[in-house]
């Protein structure tokens, strides 16, 4: 029984009057922000009177973009709640076309403050004046190295939509054109494979449902493996073609080189998850011995996941678990966290219309930050208010911290707040059960997926799309063919000692949309391994190693995102991280032995 929004209980909802009293004062700031962008764009050719014009004109960039902000995400999160409202969808398509807008009134900005004279900027960005823009001329200064003229940039621009075809033809035949067909279920009728069905017929008990849905995807995906791989293939040119038109010495060292990562983290990562398969094989060789097949299949990976740990926490009991789980983190934090519902930072039960899923919202500087749930009582649940409430504070730290030009955090770092309290969560709980070996294996038991598909699955990807733009920078063709049999040698590699990888295997790079976000995934596994590795220092109780992970709470986006992982008490340039966090694992694996024996 799913309530329509107007009977929720109001508790139980956001507040986002903090935001906006009534949707009249909406509108009155997308007025003043329309006037804020015009008067912004008449600063144009302005820059070279010297430092005011340059003070005056970013502050003015960054008030207008503030405030825009904050209407912005008014907007999505009164769509979110309940997207038959028509009002609301209109007032969130207003906003995101008014983005466009925004950002044209600001279009001249970055050429501009480029075409200064050598030294200018350098200037400026050590200048006490300019400090709270530090971290923009900053980023702007190292983009310079790879900006082209005038022309070059415009030609660029124009070709940036083209280059957008092999993600958006992909994502076309992916989720409209592409027939999944049919697969058998437990009664043995055929029924419709759909990528959300999918899931559950793999955690099946029947094997056969198991074997045939896994084997009748991918057939599907291979019968398409010509287009896939062809529009994979151009989504490798257009990534070349941008790198080697900015001048950077690969693609890969073009996308690292936004977030200021060294390409090494990406190889270190790497090198040191390949460590760890035989960990890896060892808890999988565990997982058949428990499920009870002869030879464990790829199919067979998402079975049997424990059950038996009966905890069904409503939204209050959950909240109070989590702020026990985060006390580690010392009381303040505990205290500004329990604010979050009674305050009303949080949207938590499911209601009609509701988007799904759940995310946290920090970027309306000057308020609290928001977090959106669809509650459910069990262990997932509670799990996802910790991670949610991770993100929350780390925005409530950075905001309070920082200006805000330096206050939002890049993806580089964003995963690490949430996934440290899901750890800390993992081990509370593993505390008060102790003693209860069905909560054992069940909280262990989940912290082992996690890992595999996290650090694992993900290094595993980063390694494909790291040896599939090596092969088109050295010349090959990316056919189905290479592209499918470069897939298999690395699944083979992971998972082999303990899984027989059927063939049908190979075509599975063609499923994961992520690829066309070139060189993204290596992040989750990295911020998964530095996360590990802080929840270790936290419970360690040492309180100067607590410190240094508050401080990082603070750093909003201050600083290159390696650089504030070196404060919170992580060098990812090196595999030590890495090597830490499957360290942990190796434990995990251990205890699950002896849990299981
Ligand atoms: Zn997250």
């Amino acid at each position: 029984m799913v309530m329509n929004r107007s009977e929720v209980d109001p508790w139980f909802t956001w507040d986002l009057t903090r935001l906006y009293k009534t949707d009249e004062d909406w509108e009155a700031d997308f007025s003043l922000v329309r006037k804020m962008a015009e008067g912004l764009s008449k600063r144009a050719g302005t820059l070279a009177n010297g430092k005011e014009a340059v003070l005056e004109t970013l502050s003015e960039y960054m008030q207008m973009k503030q405030r825009f902000e904050k209407l912005y995400v008014y907007a999505m999160m009164r769509q979110n709640e309940d997207t038959s409202v028509a009002k609301y969808q209109a007032m969130n398509d207003r906003s995101n076309s008014f983005a466009s807008e925004v950002m044209t009134s600001a279009s001249f900005l970055l050429p501009e403050l480029l075409s200064l004279p050598d030294g200018t900027l350098e200037g400026y960005e050590q200048d006490p004046d300019f400090a709270d823009y530090s971290v923009f001329l900053h980023s702007a200064l190292r983009e310079k190295a790879h900006t082209l003229s005038l022309e070059g940039e415009r030609l660029l621009a124009m070709a940036g939509d083209a280059m957008m075809t092999g993600d958006q033809a992909s994502e076309m035949l992916r989720t409209l054109d592409l027939n999944l067909g049919t697969t058998r279920d437990e009664n043995g009728k055929q029924v419709p494979l759909t990528d959300a069905g999918f899931v559950l017929f793999l955690e099946s008990g029947d094997r056969t449902v198991r074997r045939l849905a896994f084997s009748n995807m991918m057939q599907r995906y291979a019968a398409m493996g010509n287009t896939f791989a062809a529009l994979y293939a151009g989504q490798v040119k257009a990534d070349m073609f941008m790198s080697r038109a900015r001048m950077y010495e690969s693609c890969r060292a073009a996308s690292l080189y936004g977030d200021e990562v060294p390409e090494s983290v990406y190889d270190s990562l790497i090198e040191a998850v390949h460590g760890g398969i035989g960990t890896l094989n060892a808890y999988l060789q565990l997982r058949q011995t428990k499920i009870g097949v002869k030879h464990l299949h790829m199919y067979d990976l998402y079975y049997g996941n424990e059950q038996g740990f009966e905890i069904q926490p409503d939204i209050e009991e959950a909240f109070e678990i989590f702020l026990k789980a985060v006390t580690p983190l010392g009381l303040d934090y505990v205290e500004a966290a329990s604010h979050a519902l009674p305050d009303r930072w949080i949207d938590v039960y499911e209601n009609k219309g509701k988007r799904s899923g759940a995310y946290s919202c920090g970027s309306a500087y000057g308020t609290t930050p928001y977090v959106l749930l669809n509650h459910k009582k069990n262990y997932d649940g509670l799990s996802t208010l910790c991670h949610e409430m991770g993100h929350a504070m780390h925005s409530y730290y950075s905001n309070a911290s920082q200006p805000y030009p330096k206050a939002d955090y890049s993806i580089f770092v964003a995963e690490v707040a949430s996934t440290t309290n899901e750890i800390l969560l993992n081990e509370y709980l593993r505390k008060v059960y102790k003693d209860d070996k069905a909560a054992q294996i069940s909280l262990i038991g989940s912290m082992l997926e996690h890992f595999r598909t996290t650090v694992f699955r993900q290094t595993l990807f980063a390694e494909f799309e790291m040896k599939a733009h090596q092969l088109a920078e050295a010349g090959e063709s990316l056919t189905q063919e290479l592209l499918s049999k470069t897939y298999y040698d690395i699944v083979k590699a992971y998972y082999g000692k303990a899984v027989v990888v059927d063939k049908c295997v190979e075509s599975e790079w063609m499923r994961i949309p992520h690829f066309y976000s070139p060189f993204y995934v290596y992040k989750y596994a990295t911020s998964f391994c530095a996360a590990t590795a802080l929840a270790a220092n936290i419970l360690s109780g040492d309180k100067d190693r607590i410190a240094a992970y508050r401080r990082f709470l603070t750093l909003g986006g201050s600083m290159p995102p390696i650089d504030e992982l070196r404060i919170a008490g992580v060098d990812l340039s090196t595999p030590e991280p890495v090597c830490q966090a499957l360290d942990y694992f190796a434990e995990l694996v251990l205890e699950y032995q002896a849990l299981l024996a």
